[in-house]
């Protein structure tokens, strides 16, 4: 038996004197200032273990760790026909990288870089009733959490200052793989990211993806295979030009985001999320990263 208390608090003590702790992401003014002296970490296993060392009780944005939970609840919707509208393979490119979509007709090359998550967004938007409301209570289901909420300010910063979004909507638009009006489909998508968690709200969210589809109510919210394919685009696409990277130093399926907060699981055993602000060149945290080879190095626990 693993004694995970103790590994957690030595990554915890470790993280906290780490001299480099990265930049806070600034583009998006709203964020520009969180301390990055924050740091979190909290372990979640299907048998029912549960630690958290540091800031794990504080909420942050979620910003594109929500992309997982949107593509979910597309696939709940519509199943496969996701894949005609945005593609699986790695990008090798930053998240918000445009010259992709030119050259392959307008098919994002998956759904966990931000012109994939706007398509997601604009499937969402045509099936649900009421978009923003339905998303919300499907991510508060997912966590049996109703504190969970949107921060209409993180959303208006990024939707005053998202013109690398507006312009892959509009790209998007152009290739006739948007059905909603550009400005729809970006609010929602700027909601969808500025939905606040915490790391333990975070664990709790993502343990159906570890458990075969079942949330921690045992609801299936998936197939078991539809779990297999969001863990899979995880491995290949949720850490953008760094995925190589993590799963050479990690070796979890995961996905971060530009608050600072990373999320990996090992399928029928655990979920771990991290969460500091500051974030190294590829918008990647740099304790989280850090945090998490250390986590699989010292279980030995990881895919491989
Ligand atoms: N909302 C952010 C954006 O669209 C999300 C990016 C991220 O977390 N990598 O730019």
């Amino acid at each position: 038996m693993q004694n995970y208390k103790a590994i957690l608090e030595e990554i915890y003590t470790d993280g906290l004197n780490a001299t480099d702790k990265g930049t806070v992401a600034s583009y998006i003014p709203e964020l520009a200032h969180i301390d990055k002296n924050n740091f979190g970490i909290h372990l979640k296993t299907l048998d029912g273990i549960e630690y958290g060392a540091g800031n794990f009780n504080t909420p942050f944005s979620i910003q594109s760790i929500s992309k997982v939970l949107a593509l979910s609840k597309a696939m709940a919707l519509i199943g496969e026909s996701v894949w005609k509208r945005v593609d699986v393979e790695p990008s090798g490119h930053p998240f918000n990288q445009l010259a992709l979509l030119e050259l392959e007709n307008g098919i994002p090359r998956n759904p966990l870089i931000n012109s994939g998550a706007i398509v997601i967004a604009d499937i969402l938007l045509s099936h649900l009733k009421n978009p923003k409301e339905d998303f919300l209570n499907y991510v508060r289901e997912l966590t049996s959490d109703t504190n969970i909420n949107y921060n209409l300010e993180v959303a208006k910063s990024e939707k005053n200052t998202g013109y690398k979004n507006f312009a892959a909507a509009n790209l998007l638009k152009s290739f006739n793989n948007l059905v909603n009006s550009v400005d729809d489909v970006l609010d929602f998508y700027f909601h969808q990211c500025s939905i606040e968690m915490t790391c333990s709200q975070l664990s709790n969210a993502f343990f159906f993806l570890a458990n075969k589809g079942y949330c921690l109510t045992n609801t299936a919210h998936l197939t078991k295979t539809q779990a297999k394919r969001i863990n899979a685009i995880m491995l290949t696409c949720g850490f953008y030009d760094e995925a190589g990277e993590f799963a050479f130093e990690v070796g979890l399926p995961g996905k971060s985001g530009v608050g600072g907060g990373i999320v990996a699981l090992l399928p029928n055993h655990f979920v771990i999320t991290t969460w500091s602000p500051g974030l190294n060149k590829k918008g990647n945290s740099k304790l989280g990263m850090l945090a998490l080879e250390q986590f699989t190095t010292k279980t030995k626990l990881s895919i491989f």
